[in-house]
């Protein structure tokens, strides 16, 4: 039997940059579970340069539990490295390359696992789900989690396996990205005044994006479990004005808030919107051709999985650790939660400090752990869940 290094030597080695194809890794991985007997399905996407697979081992029916992972990892641009990126390499007891902590090793230790479950009398299927374009704002998986819901399957629980360092985490805020055109009225400079700037109606935006996140401080949720404990919104591109003397006709930006799962998301993007739609109005007053337009680029769901529910005990049982985490990062874990109404964890290997970063690596040890909790899963999928 492949231990996991092997298995992630084999993972690491496939480039499956987000920007890149996956589809070697995906028929690397299908290879794999189809010999072990188990039910794959291939789901390409719209251009055929990437895929989903979504495998089943053991017996239909209700019940059982998720192994998830993304499949993709940022890039290496402008890292500088100490060993291969896509050559796994063992050192002081640390297992180096892209992704071996984000999320290959969890990977690699499903897949071994699977190769156990294949000899042994399960009473409850167990189920892979993993996915491409994670890293680019969760897009890949949502043709999944359709497909999924498609089929009627009800299994028990899911584990999502970022790096938590195989704590239980419960929880991490929803993100939306927002692309924001301002358009102003282009003239000489010497006009300015009785011209509409796109630049002042994005800076008007961009005060009025601020006094929300005042008001959040002052009154909005909280929870203390999260380093940054409420709700954020954040402006990170602007661009504007092309000379000194020419009124900015237009104006851009992208900009996107990270609410906690009590802060509707629903809510803030119409409180958005009518931030804009304030700021239009009153420069339509000048020049009916001017405003701003707010587009939704994506948006996924916080993750706020109850500390006291079935699947924390469960997946807090098969770790033995008793800790549980909300993290910083956005996962696809909201998505199964919401979309498939889906008990969902996170717990894998590695820490979430090591990933995307040059020279990111997996502790030996974490990924023996990891090893560890999912055989304990197999024992409790041959009693049943
Ligand atoms: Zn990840």
């Amino acid at each position: 039997m492949q231990t996991s290094h092997e298995l992630l030597a084999k993972l690491v080695g496939f480039p499956t940059v987000s920007r890149d194809s996956n589809l070697e890794l995906i028929d690397y991985i299908k290879t794999h579970l189809s010999a072990l007997g188990a039910e794959c399905h291939i789901l390409p996407n719209a251009e055929g340069t990437k895929a989903n697979l979504f495998a089943t081992l053991g017996p239909q029916g209700d019940g059982g539990v998720v192994l998830s992972g993304h499949t993709d990892v940022v890039p290496i641009d402008g890292q500088k490295w100490d060993t291969p990126p896509f050559t796994l390499t063992e050192r002081d007891q640390r297992f180096y390359g892209r992704g071996t902590a984000d999320m290959k090793g969890f990977i690699a230790c499903a897949l071994r696992i699977a190769t156990q479950a294949a000899e042994r009398e399960l009473q409850s299927p167990l189920y892979f789900a993993f996915s491409y374009d994670e890293e680019v704002g969760c897009l890949g998986v949502r043709p999944m989690l359709d497909f999924v819901s498609e089929t009627g399957l009800r299994p028990a629980l899911c584990i999502v396996g970022e790096p938590t360092s195989l704590e239980v985490g419960l929880g991490h805020k929803g993100k939306t990205d927002f692309r924001v055109v301002c358009t102003g009225r282009e003239a000489h400079s010497s006009f300015a005044p009785g011209k509409v700037s796109a630049l002042h109606l994005a800076c008007d935006f961009v005060a009025a994006i601020r006094a929300i996140q005042d008001e959040i401080n002052a009154k909005g949720a909280y929870d203390e479990e999260y380093d940054v404990p409420r709700t954020t919104l954040h402006v990170g591109v602007f661009h504007a004005g092309t000379a000194l003397n020419i009124v900015p006709g237009k104006a851009e930006m992208e900009m996107e808030f990270r609410n906690l799962h009590s802060d509707s998301s629903e809510d803030l993007i119409q409180r958005v919107q009518e931030e804009a739609a304030k700021i239009t109005a009153e420069a339509q007053k000048q020049d009916s051709e001017t405003g701003i337009e707010v587009t939704v680029e994506v948006t996924n769901p916080a993750l706020d999985t109850p500390a006291d529910s079935f699947a924390t005990e469960f997946v807090k049982s098969l770790t033995g650790g008793n800790s549980t985490c909300k993290v910083a990062y956005g996962t696809e874990a909201g998505l199964f939660a919401e979309r498939l109404n889906l008990p969902t964890v996170l717990c894998g290997p590695g820490s979430i400090t090591q990933a995307h970063q040059p020279n990111e690596w997996v502790a030996l040890d974490q990924l023996a752990h990891c090893d560890a909790m999912l055989e304990n899963l197999l024992v409790r999928l041959e009693a049943g869940i």
